[in-house]
């Protein structure tokens, strides 16, 4: 056996209300194997960590991170509010997953996990980064001082529910407040936005198709997309202000066409001037904004290195 078969590999497990995404990761954050099954399939914890250990079995793991969506308490391990995973609520996960695959085990926030890999995979050598998706919703996972940061009722980081706008016709939230970032910077925000100002039906349009417009030189939808760089920059100027993280990173399927378009380029830009705009110069003018790299597998890859490093 080479020194590479017996270095030791941390197992990721990610679920979410769709699949669950398993893989094989090295010390030194590079995926080894992976796999994908149908949570439907494996349905309750035990089955998806039972499945887990057959997917490794054989390989030298020396630790196992689980990443699962919702409000995790970080003390129990033990999830206090989900949607769409029926039958893991209230269930000691870490305990479980130690018991069933009999090696260090931590449990961690999705959004946490994957800000995690983006931290442990740049080997930034920054102490404090956060991570924000753009997509049907705007999620943010944080790392500080090295950890990822749950906060003490597992909502640290809820940047979709940052009020932005302040006005008497700020637009209702899901959640029942107004002027809240989601409502202004999510997909179905962005979309009644380009109904806004073009007077369009909104069928047919997505951020995807808004972005592509904007790239062959629509001023509609390039106003669209620097308004909403302009309130994503709001918010993230406020987590500066709070935090202060060194790299701040956008990712999600909703970046505009990200670093290979002008357009994403441009949103990214726009981000980075309402930032700078909204924040002292030492927090605005220091801070990294760029975009994210991992993709999906951000959160399988932060669940093994919290493995590695926390369990
Ligand atoms: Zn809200």
């Amino acid at each position: 056996m080479s020194d590479s078969d017996s270095a030791p590999l941390y197992l990721g497990i990610d679920v979410g209300g769709t699949d669950v995404k398993l893989g094989l990761v090295d010390g030194a954050c590079q995926i080894v194997a992976t796999e994908r099954t149908a949570t439907s399939l494996l349905k309750t914890p035990q089955n998806v960590f039972r499945h887990a250990m057959e997917f490794a079995s054989g390989r030298p793991i020396a630790g196992v991170g689980l990443a699962v969506p919702g409000v995790l308490d970080s003390h129990a391990f033990e999830l206090r509010e989900v949607v769409n995973l029926d039958g893991w609520l209230g269930v000691p996960l870490r305990d479980q997953l130690a018991q069933i695959s009999g090696l260090p085990s931590m449990v961690v926030n999705d959004a946490n996990a994957a800000a995690y890999a983006e931290h442990a995979s740049r080997l930034l050598g920054v102490q404090s980064l956060a991570l924000i998706t753009l997509g049907t919703g705007v999620g943010c996972g944080m790392v500080v001082v090295g950890n990822p940061h749950g906060g003490d009722h597992g909502c640290a980081g809820e940047l979709g529910h940052i009020a932005i706008d302040f006005s008497a016709d700020a637009l209702p939230c899901t959640c029942g407040s107004r002027g809240h970032l989601e409502t202004y910077a999510g997909a179905a925000g962005v979309i009644a936005r380009m109904v806004q100002l073009s007077g369009e039906e909104a069928e047919g349009l997505t951020p995807r198709r808004i972005a592509n417009r904007a790239e062959s030189g629509d001023v509609l939808c390039q106003k669209v997309i620097s308004d909403t760089a302009a309130y994503v920059g709001r918010a993230i100027g406020m987590l500066g202000q709070v935090a202060d993280p060194a790299v701040v990173l956008l990712g999600g399927a909703m970046t505009f066409g990200g670093m290979e378009t002008e357009t994403g380029r441009r949103f990214l830009a726009d981000v980075q001037n309402s930032v700078k705009q909204t924040t002292l110069v030492q927090v605005g003018g220091n801070m990294k904004i760029e975009f994210a790299t991992l993709g999906n597998q951000a959160g399988m890859i932060g669940a093994a290195m919290v493995a590695r490093d926390r369990s």
